[in-house]
């Protein structure tokens, strides 16, 4: 309010200068003189008119630009909660993990781009005994836990995703055969260590399987799954909690 004022002040007193100036430039030369109703007629009426319309300017401007403020808060809020949502439709609520379709998009990418990698193909050993055995809440929470695990090994430019169920698939980036076997171990042990309890102190032992394949540049995503899921079943013919290549 202050600021509306005061600008509205200093253009009323320009008006007056502006005013003053014309007719003590103009009057004399038309053979008048500016004295007495003349002079005061002179600053009253740019007095009387620039103060209500500059009033109404200033207000005006005012109003455009805290609307402006709030039309900006509101858009960049409408953008963060659209990036919130994209982020959403790619995951799996429960693990953390990219849902099947965006893992198998990731994996397009990266094929497209000539990337080479390892491809983990896992499955959690016996899960249908963890659920019988301990209820779909600890199964629930079993899930999570090993999708941390995944999250929590992964690197920048890895992708993790659950394909369904019990069963995960891991994209290490650029990571050599060695590199992979030895990401794989880690996330055996790593599951294998995974301090989950029933309510009663009960400890859910959990295994995982894991099938890995290497994918040379320009692999076809489809095939590298396909070889992986053979790496799997060998892994769970040979006794399950280990890791076939
Ligand atoms: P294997 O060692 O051969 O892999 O045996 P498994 O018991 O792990 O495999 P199976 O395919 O027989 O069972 C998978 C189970 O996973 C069955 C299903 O009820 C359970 N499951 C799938 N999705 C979910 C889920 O979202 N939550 C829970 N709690 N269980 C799930
Ligand atoms: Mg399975
Ligand atoms: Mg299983």
């Amino acid at each position: 309010m202050y600021r509306i004022l005061g600008k509205t002040l200093a253009v009323a007193a320009l008006s007056v200068l502006a005013s003053l100036m014309i007719s003590f430039a103009f009057v004399p030369m038309l053979g008048g003189k500016v004295a007495g109703a003349g002079l005061v007629m002179t600053i009253a009426c740019p007095i009387a008119i620039s103060i209500p319309a500059s009033m109404l300017h200033f207000w005006q401007a005012e109003r455009l630009r805290t609307a402006n403020t709030a039309l900006a808060q509101a858009r960049d809020a409408l953008a963060a909660a659209y990036d919130r949502l994209q982020d959403q439709a790619r995951r799996d609520a429960l693990t953390g993990a990219l849902n099947r379709a965006a893992f198998m998009a990731g994996l397009d990418e990266r094929n497209r781009a000539g990337a080479h990698g390892g491809l983990l193909f896992l499955d959690i050993d016996h899960f249908k005994s963890v659920n019988d055995r301990f209820g779909h809440a600890a199964g629930d929470e079993a899930l999570a836990r090993v999708g941390t695990v995944l999250s929590g090994l992964s690197g920048d430019g890895d992708l993790v995703g659950r394909l369904g169920g019990e069963e995960f698939a891991v994209f290490l980036h650029e990571a050599a055969p060695e590199r992979m076997l030895d990401h794989s171990q880690a996330i055996r042990k790593a599951v294998a260590a995974i301090d989950l309890r029933t309510p009663s102190g009960i400890r859910i032992a959990l295994g995982i399987s894991i099938g890995a394949f290497h994918c040379a540049p320009h692999f076809d995503p489809a095939e590298a799954l396909a070889a992986a899921d053979r790496n799997l079943y060998r892994a769970k013919s040979a006794g399950r909690n280990t890791v076939v290549a």
